[in-house]
């Protein structure tokens, strides 16, 4: 008989965890759909399938493993207001005498599970690389600390591409030969999308019948993998399709080349992040591939995809355990307009906008660029309330848990923070669109105009942005040049484009 619940999480589903390599009749493993997770924000209806069936499939797959399992859908735990009374009703039910969990990746749902009145042991979720525990020792609250030098350690310490404690290629960062812009002559290259078809149907029932409000496009099946098998086969069509051209088309966005929504990116965060993968195997089968590879996959390739799993995902999760509660509240620019209507349908003359948020809408998917340089980019600089605009990130994107899209939202792309992820605020004109980018070619806006009715809005309201944040970033080495490009206009000029930012910020429906 059972004595113990076994709580797994929707983002645990890692079948190699320790818990699964013996099996006893001690355990009760439960897998359940709760309302508290599905209105928290309004989720993307991609999204919530995704999680459900990748839920179901693990739930499956430990069962046919001999474990004791039991499924809740919505309609089973309709009656449970939140979790924790689930788990206490649960727990009466089967007379279990204690609960077991994985640490939650969430700051709120580890309170709420820290709080149940019940003896219960958490366990390491054994997916990251840095452990938990290292986390205080390497960061501190509050305070700036920079990717770059954290990942240098990460490669030293997995002795992850390096030569007797030099980074292979005697380079930490190849960045200068990535970041190119996609041109027609290159899209042939671009790969097709490994997409499946899992079926959404008794799912769609579901969410109708419990009145779950969505947002985007949810058909009869989706493409994302949603179990280990699935998820094991795009890691290994994106190492022969996506890596040989991943670091140099990294930060290329295009609405003219096929699969443009996809390009070279791994679209493997939900998989990572629900935990069917290990960061450590990832890294490993990427780097086989570039080994095996005769020059097909060079290092500025490989090095390009390790530093965003070794680097940026372990620094991002650091960030978040070390700073929060207060993260979640923090808003160092005062930004407190609303976020337009438009981010919830992608109806805006700006052909940027309207494709990063058509395509998340469609696909729940937008790729970094599209996430940092266009949609958050637009949010700075028009000054949107980051708490309206991470509830916009939290929801929208398959991959969405709020410890990696808080710093990311937050902190990288709205400087909400002040400064503990950014060195400076990642604010850009359309120049910068203009070349990474083919979508100001078909524009109804000039991305060259700064003022006037054709004029890009990017353009005035970046100098907005920079004028009304003159006195923090003005002596930030990496903005003077800036300042100073700005200063060479005339003031009447000047005057002219902070107007029109103004009216920008002001009738910004209109856009
Ligand atoms: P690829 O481009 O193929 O990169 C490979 C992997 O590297 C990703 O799967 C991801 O696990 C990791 N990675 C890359 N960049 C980052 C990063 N900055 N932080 C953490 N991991 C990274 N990522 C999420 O997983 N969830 C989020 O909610 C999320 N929100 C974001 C919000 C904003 C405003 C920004 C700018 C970025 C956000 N990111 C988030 C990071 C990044 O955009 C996504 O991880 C990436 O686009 C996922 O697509 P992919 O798997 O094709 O990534
Ligand atoms: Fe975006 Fe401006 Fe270019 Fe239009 S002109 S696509 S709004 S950057």
């Amino acid at each position: 008989m059972p004595k113990t619940l076994r709580l797994i999480l929707g983002d645990q589903l890692n079948s190699n965890h320790s818990w699964y390599q013996n099996h006893s009749d001690k355990y009760l493993y439960v897998l359940a759909e709760m309302k508290q997770e599905c209105d928290y924000v309004v989720h993307h209806g991609q999204k919530i399938a995704a999680f459900f069936l990748a839920m179901a499939e693990f739930g499956k797959h430990l069962s046919n493993q001999g474990h004791k399992v039991i499924y809740l859908t919505l309609e089973d735990t309709e009656q449970y207001q939140s979790l924790s009374t689930m788990i206490l009703a649960i727990m009466q039910e089967y007379s279990l005498e204690n609960l077991e969990y994985q640490q939650p990746d969430e700051y709120r749902l580890r309170e709420q599970l820290q709080n149940i009145n019940i003896p219960s042991t958490e366990f390491d979720s054994e997916h990251f690389l840095l452990p938990f525990d290292n986390i205080s020792v390497q960061f501190k609250a509050c305070k700036a600390v920079r990717m770059e030098a954290f990942y240098r350690r990460m490669r030293k310490r997995f002795d992850i591409l390096m030569n007797h404690g030099k980074p292979e290629g005697e380079q930490w960062n190849f960045d200068s030969e990535n970041r190119n812009k996609l041109k027609p002559s290159d899209f042939e290259k671009v790969p097709e999308p490994l997409v499946f078809n899992n079926s959404t149907k008794e799912i769609v029932e579901r969410l109708k019948k419990h009145n779950i409000k969505t947002i985007g496009q949810l058909e009869s099946s989706i493409g994302w993998p949603v179990n280990r098998q699935q998820s094991l086969q795009l890691l290994s069509y994106f190492c022969q399709f996506g890596l040989p051209l991943f670091g140099q088309f990294q930060d290329s966005m295009s609405d003219k080349s096929p699969h443009n929504w996809s390009l070279f990116h791994s679209r493997l965060s939900f998989s990572l992040n629900t935990k069917m993968l290990s960061p450590l195997e990832v890294i490993e089968e990427a780097i086989v591939a570039y080994r095996k590879s005769t020059g097909d996959i060079t290092l500025a390739q490989i090095e390009g995809f390790i530093r965003q799993i070794l680097g940026w995902r372990e620094f991002v999760r650091a960030i978040y355990w070390v700073n929060m509660p207060g993260y979640a509240q923090q808003n160092s620019l005062q930004a407190d307009h609303p976020l337009p209507d438009f981010f919830w349908h992608g109806k805006t003359k700006m052909a940027c906008m309207s494709n990063a948020i058509g395509q998340s809408l469609k696909h729940a998917y937008a790729h970094h660029i599209q996430r940092l340089m266009i949609t958050g980019n637009f949010c700075l600089l028009a000054g949107i309330d980051p708490q309206q605009v991470d509830a916009w990130y939290l929801g929208i994107y398959i991959d969405a848990i709020e410890w990696v899209e808080m710093p990311n939202t937050r902190g990288m792309s709205q400087f909400a923070d002040g400064g503990i992820v950014a060195s400076k605020p990642y604010a850009a004109s359309a120049n910068y669109i203009n070349k990474m980018s083919d979508h100001c070619r078909t524009c109804h806006y000039d991305a060259k105009l700064k003022t006037g009715s054709k004029a890009c809005p990017f353009n005035a309201t970046y100098w907005h942005f920079m004028d009304r944040h003159r006195k923090r970033f003005e002596r930030n080495p990496r903005l003077t040049m800036t300042y100073r490009s700005f200063d060479r206009y005339s003031s009447t000029q000047k005057g002219e484009i902070l107007k029109h930012g103004q009216w920008c910020i002001d009738n910004i429906e209109q856009l």
